[in-house]
């Protein structure tokens, strides 16, 4: 089946299914959004935010690069973010790795990818695999050195998330503040685990759920 037939097609089977479920579901996503959470993720199509958490339209907001790193220096991920916890109100925020992210890999060898934009987009993993040399070189292979740096990249970036203005003002004068979970799916399990969590508000590193 060709490219377009096949899209084309995939979605109507997928549209009438929905509306044979809830007939009203379409009508009812078209007033508004309400997501519960705005989740920042790897773009590896074996990572889909919304399958593997079994949310329906509407209930995840979405950001996805390679790695999951959160770049508020570029003006889309900041205001995603900024769109998120201002004008959607989101008060969860997840940054989720993966196991065996062909990102995080590169990062590990001292080797360019000799792909401009995606070396760039790197350095900062490569920086984080150099603070932790020496934890990553105990590591028994290759796969527990990758993973291990997958983690470290997540929590990396909840720190930066942590600073960012927007949700700071975002998280002032409410109850709970936000929270940022730093989460990593095993791809060959199908689930998800958090391995860090901080509330924006009350500024402090809590124990994961
Ligand atoms: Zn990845």
């Amino acid at each position: 089946m060709d490219f377009n037939k096949r899209i084309l097609l995939e979605n109507q089977a997928w549209a009438s299914r929905k509306v044979e479920e809830d007939p009203g579901f379409f009508e009812r996503l078209a007033i508004k959004q309400v997501p519960y959470a705005l989740w920042i993720g790897c773009a590896d199509s074996r990572v889909p935010a919304e399958l593997l958490c079994n949310a329906d339209p509407g209930e995840l907001f979405i950001f996805r690069n390679v790695a999951n790193i959160v770049s508020l220096d570029q003006p889309g991920c900041a205001s995603a973010i900024e769109y998120a916890v201002h004008a959607l109100g989101i008060k969860h925020i997840v940054v989720c790795g993966h196991h065996l992210c062909g990102g995080v890999k590169a990062a590990m060898e001292e080797e360019k990818t000799n792909l401009f934009h995606v070396d760039n987009h790197l350095v900062e993993i490569k920086e984080t695999r150099d603070k932790n040399k020496k934890e990553l070189e105990e590591l028994p292979d290759d796969n527990s050195r990758v993973n291990r740096l997958v983690e470290l990249n997540v929590i990396s970036q909840i720190e930066k998330l942590s600073g960012f203005e927007a949700i700071k003002q975002a998280a002032t004068g409410t109850e709970r503040g936000i929270r940022l979970h730093g989460m990593v799916y095993a791809l060959e399990e199908g689930l998800l685990r958090e391995i860090a969590a901080y509330d924006v508000g009350p500024d402090r590193w809590v124990t994961p759920d």
